[in-house]
């Protein structure tokens, strides 16, 4: 069989050629995800080679993605490939975070060290390798900042024009800086996050600019090599939670999708369980698990977290990020403001930082070991998605003490590190020095 895309909708038999322009069962509707023939591929030999690579200097194999690109197959001619160096971000030891959420230890993937500071590097090397494989010459997204920071970078790169939608006002000012800064199209539109995905979507048929939005099967088919990574890291040891934020929840699919395929080709032996965070204030996935996880999930009109990478109310992969949340026996948390910018503040202080959306991750650890669904010497990783100067605003705010939700509410800086202005005396300076000894 050679790589098809399939509907996600168990009811849809409906298969599609790997290279159909499309983002949806144009049947039912339903997502679409790639699908190959793994049978007969011997783990040891893969996992040699993958390792093999790492002596190479090829550009190919130096990237984080495509060093795995047997698991990548829908790509044909490497050609088409734009690689930034993306991946290879390192796996973190982060006592005082362990210390914090109340576990023997826990690591983080911080996908905040690629080439333009978040996860979305992952999946739009593959993205826009396919949107070339199709010969197309502009890309778009709606975004909350990173996807359009990566798709700017990517298509920059790769020659395409980038056009990048966002909601006017509710960005973070790091990511608008750096589509800017790669050349991209940037309309902003007094609208919210899923009104202007509806938007786009229209445009973009009829205008024939291909969707880079993380409905693209092709950016899932990238981020799932955010788990084959980290398990290659731990020497294929599993781990016994993956936590991770979502919003649209992109990436939890692709990890789970990942995760699977090593699994069925042997590389693993069994999954992890995916825990999924959200912001209390966008958690719409959390509501679907807390009332009838077999039902519809319905919307959150209005969004509110000051982590906007996850500011979401309508997520679009909602329905993988189920399957693999059951598929792995996962769970689905909520976290309020405070408990975000704690998390993020104990994250900094290990010497590691991330953006507001990350910590969501090391918050719902700290939930899910108090309510004693993590065990104490649990083996867990967290997942980092965006590096900590993407939202400078926010980290200065909190730490004088001039955070505040989205309603007004203050946010305590429990954390808080305030810079201590003195006169230019020598005197003082060190009497101040030595009181804080
Ligand atoms: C995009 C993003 C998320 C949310 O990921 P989904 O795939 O939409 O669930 C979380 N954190 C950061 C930093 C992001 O950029
Ligand atoms: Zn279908």
């Amino acid at each position: 069989m050679s790589p098809e895309l399939v509907c996600f909708n168990p009811d849809c038999p409906e298969r599609y050629a790997i290279d159909a322009v499309l983002y949806q069962c144009p049947k039912c509707g339903g997502l679409l995800e790639a699908q190959y023939d793994f049978a007969g591929v011997s783990p040891a030999k893969l996992t040699a080679l993958w390792d093999a690579r790492r002596l190479s200097r090829e550009p190919l194999d130096v990237s984080g993605v495509w060093r795995y690109r047997e698991m990548l197959p829908f790509i044909e001619d490497t050609a088409h490939i734009v690689t930034l160096q993306e991946g290879n971000t390192p796996l973190l030891d982060a006592r005082r975070a362990a210390e914090y959420a109340g576990f023997d230890a826990i690591q983080f993937k911080h996908q905040g060290y690629n080439p333009s500071g978040s996860f979305k590097d992952n999946g739009m090397t593959a993205g826009v390798a396919q949107a070339r494989r199709l010969g197309m010459k502009r890309v778009a997204c709606v975004s909350t900042g990173n996807t359009s920071a990566s798709m700017a970078a990517y298509a920059a790169a790769g020659d395409l024009q980038a056009v990048i939608f966002l909601p006017h006002g509710k960005i973070a000012y790091g990511k608008l800086a750096q589509a800017l800064e790669y050349g991209a199209l940037t309309i902003q539109v007094e609208a919210n996050f899923d009104q202007i995905l509806a938007l786009v979507r229209r445009l973009t048929e009829e205008l024939g600019i291909y969707l880079l939005n993380s409905i693209n099967p092709f950016r899932i088919e990238g981020q799932k090599t955010i788990a084959i990574e980290l398990l290659d890291q731990r020497g294929w040891k599993v781990p016994d939670w993956i936590v991770l934020p979502g919003g649209n929840l992109g990436n939890v699919s692709a990890l789970g999708k990942g995760l699977r395929e090593l699994k069925q080709i042997g590389v693993i032996d069994r999954l992890p369980k995916l825990a999924v965070v959200q912001a209390a204030g966008a958690a719409p996935f959390f509501q679907l698990f807390e009332s009838d996880a077999d039902g519809e999930i319905e919307n959150v009109e209005a969004p509110e977290t000051l982590a906007t990478a996850i500011r979401i109310g309508a997520p679009v992969s909602w329905e993988k990020a189920r399957h693999e949340i059951r598929t792995s026996g996962g769970i689905v948390e909520s976290v309020t403001e405070q408990e975000i910018a704690d998390a993020k503040a104990v994250i900094g202080r290990c010497g590691i930082g991330c953006e507001p959306a990350s910590a969501a991750s090391l918050a719902g650890a700290k939930k899910l070991r108090a309510k004693g669904v993590i065990p104490q010497d649990a083996d867990v990783v967290g997942v980092l998605t965006g590096h900590l100067l993407k939202d400078p605003d926010y980290v200065y705010h909190y730490h004088t003490g001039q955070l505040a939700t989205p309603g007004g509410e203050k946010i305590e800086s429990t954390f808080g590190n305030q810079p201590v202005v003195m006169p230019n005396d020598p005197g003082k300076i060190a009497a101040f020095l030595q009181s804080r000894e």
